[in-house]
């Protein structure tokens, strides 16, 4: 069945990302919203909108029947549920279909399997595919649980099953602090998700996120389009991506690819989808979660692949068979995004609202922009604080990264904090130029104070050929790719 119309059941800049291949596509949207968004850029953008109600989500992004109720009338084909709101909410796509509609996404029952991280871990093991050592059963009982910790050995994780965006994870670091950690585990995983139930998992602790992208169609075909690293995280969320990763050899691409598919077949998926990784220090990999959407930093991953993930996901929901194989995907040049949220760095990232008073976007080469505002807009303090996302690519890691550094000078954002000096921070930092970074970066590199250093463009290259030669002179580990070595001489010679 061919998508004449389509309904986007979400916000923001993913809203308008989704409706921007869908008018390429000649597929006619329908935009929802609520009263806090009736100016959103996203309500303009579609051919129609609807309101569903006040600002509180559960009021309105969240009336998963009102929505399905106002496709219906509009007689839309399909509704794309970007990503949080009722993207992974198994009943809603279910819904969706039962209602006759095409829902741009996994069947229900592979969102069920993988929307729970226990079911998800077990989904897993039956493909062997390895995973961080654990529990393989929620925990019911606290004495088994302990028994079980100290086994694993500490420093341990207490994880949420139904857990996401970060939220609903406890590290214990001593026997003794487990109890009472685990039951403000369990009683937070009630009231955020509306389900108790936690696990343990081991606790790396300088680990790497690097995550596959995988799309499937609904005759069981499976290709994956390569890595996205993560690392660089506050909160266990991530403001900063990019892809390939810096560290990643063909070889261990290959197999992170092939058990990404593995994970993917464990559920019957269909549609895009990611599959998360952590990697320890001798690039070991362990399989983490599987999310069952289209991801926030899903940008980069089309940038260095040349395939719009909307447009598959489209594809795929209207029942046709992949458009490509394995073998026509190649990664070409580097891609990093930046997340542009409206939060203070230098007071722990806290959400910051307030009015765009001066909202001017970066353009040029090799510059994307993916937002949901305008100049003078209010950034609503009822959703997650994300104004939109910068994103760089160009032929070399260190010319993204030199672009992306550039582009963040040109965003010229006032009246409201953002993340955007934080990330000219990291842009600049030697440890992430040289692709040596974990998900501790933050908490081992910066302060708010580094917001006031500003290097110039010559000393900026003088610390870079420094960093370069210190990490020259440390023998390389085994494992580290060719680029990084390469673009590194390419920085030697630019001085001489
Ligand atoms: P990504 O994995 O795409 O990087 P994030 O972790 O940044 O995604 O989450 C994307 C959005 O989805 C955020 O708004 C986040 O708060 C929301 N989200 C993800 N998982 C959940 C969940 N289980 N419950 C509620 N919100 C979630
Ligand atoms: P969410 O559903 O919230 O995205 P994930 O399981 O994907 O939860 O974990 C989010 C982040 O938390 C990871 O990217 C990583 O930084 C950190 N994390 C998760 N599990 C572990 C672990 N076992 N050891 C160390 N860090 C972890
Ligand atoms: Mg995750």
């Amino acid at each position: 069945m061919n998508i004449k119309k389509i309904l986007i059941a979400n916000r923001g800049e993913i809203s308008l990302r989704i409706i921007r291949t869908a008018r390429e596509m000649g597929i006619k949207t329908v935009a929802v919203y609520s009263e806090a968004d009736r100016a959103a850029l996203h309500v303009r953008a579609a051919d129609e909108a609807v309101c569903l109600g006040p600002a509180p989500s559960l009021q309105s992004y969240l009336l998963a029947d009102k929505i399905i109720a106002v496709a219906t009338q509009l007689r839309v084909d399909a509704i794309h549920p970007g990503y949080g709101f009722l993207s992974e909410n198994a009943a809603f796509a279910r819904k969706v279909q039962e209602a006759g509609m095409i829902f741009v996404g996994p069947s229900p029952e592979s969102i069920e399997i993988m929307g729970n991280k226990v079911a998800a871990r077990q989904a897993a093991a039956r493909y062997q595919i390895p995973m961080v050592p654990g529990t393989e059963e929620a925990i019911t009982d606290i004495k088994l649980a302990k028994k079980k910790a100290s086994e694993i050995g500490y420093p341990i994780l207490i994880k949420a099953s139904a857990g996401g965006g970060g939220k609903g994870m406890r590290i214990v670091e001593r026997e003794e602090e487990f109890e009472p950690q685990m039951q403000r585990a369990v009683s937070e995983a009630e009231s955020a998700f509306g389900d108790g139930s936690v696990f343990i998992e081991k606790y790396l602790t300088s680990p790497r996120h690097i995550e596959i992208q995988i799309l499937g169609d609904q005759f069981g075909n499976y290709i994956h389009l390569f890595e996205r690293e993560c690392s660089i995280q506050r909160r266990h969320q991530k403001v900063i991506e990019e892809a390939p990763s810096a560290i990643i050899t063909e070889e261990k691409r290959q197999a992170m690819g092939e058990a990404a598919i593995k994970v993917a077949k464990a559920c019957n998926y269909y549609s895009a989808g990611t599959v998360e990784f952590i990697m320890d220090e001798h690039l070991d990999f362990y399989f983490l979660e599987m999310n069952t959407r289209l991801q926030v930093e899903h940008p980069v991953t089309e940038m260095v692949t040349g395939k719009d993930l909307v447009r598959e996901q489209i594809h795929i929901g209207e029942g046709k068979p992949l458009s490509f194989a394995q073998e026509d995907l190649k990664v070409k040049g580097h891609a990093i995004e930046v997340r542009v949220y409206a939060e203070d760095p230098s007071n722990n990232f806290l959400p910051a609202t307030g009015r765009l008073n001066t909202y001017r976007r970066p353009q040029g080469p090799g510059v994307r922009v993916d937002d949901g505002f305008e100049e003078g807009m209010e950034i609503p303090i009822h959703y997650d604080p994300l104004i939109g996302k910068l994103i760089t690519y160009h032929e070399t890691r260190q010319e993204a990264i030199n672009r992306m550094i550039r582009a963040i000078d040109e965003f010229q954002i006032t009246g409201v904090e953002t993340t955007l000096g934080f990330c000219k921070f990291v842009m600049q930092h030697p440890a992430f130029r040289e692709g040596r970074f974990d998900t501790k970066f933050i908490g081992r590199y910066f302060s708010p104070e580094h917001l006031e250093t500003q290097f110039k463009p010559e000393e900026l290259e003088m610390l870079a050929a420094m960093g370069v030669y210190l990490y020259e002179q440390s023998k390389p580990r085994k494992g580290v790719s060719e680029p990084m070595a390469s673009a590194g001489s390419n920085w030697k010679n630019r001085l001489k």
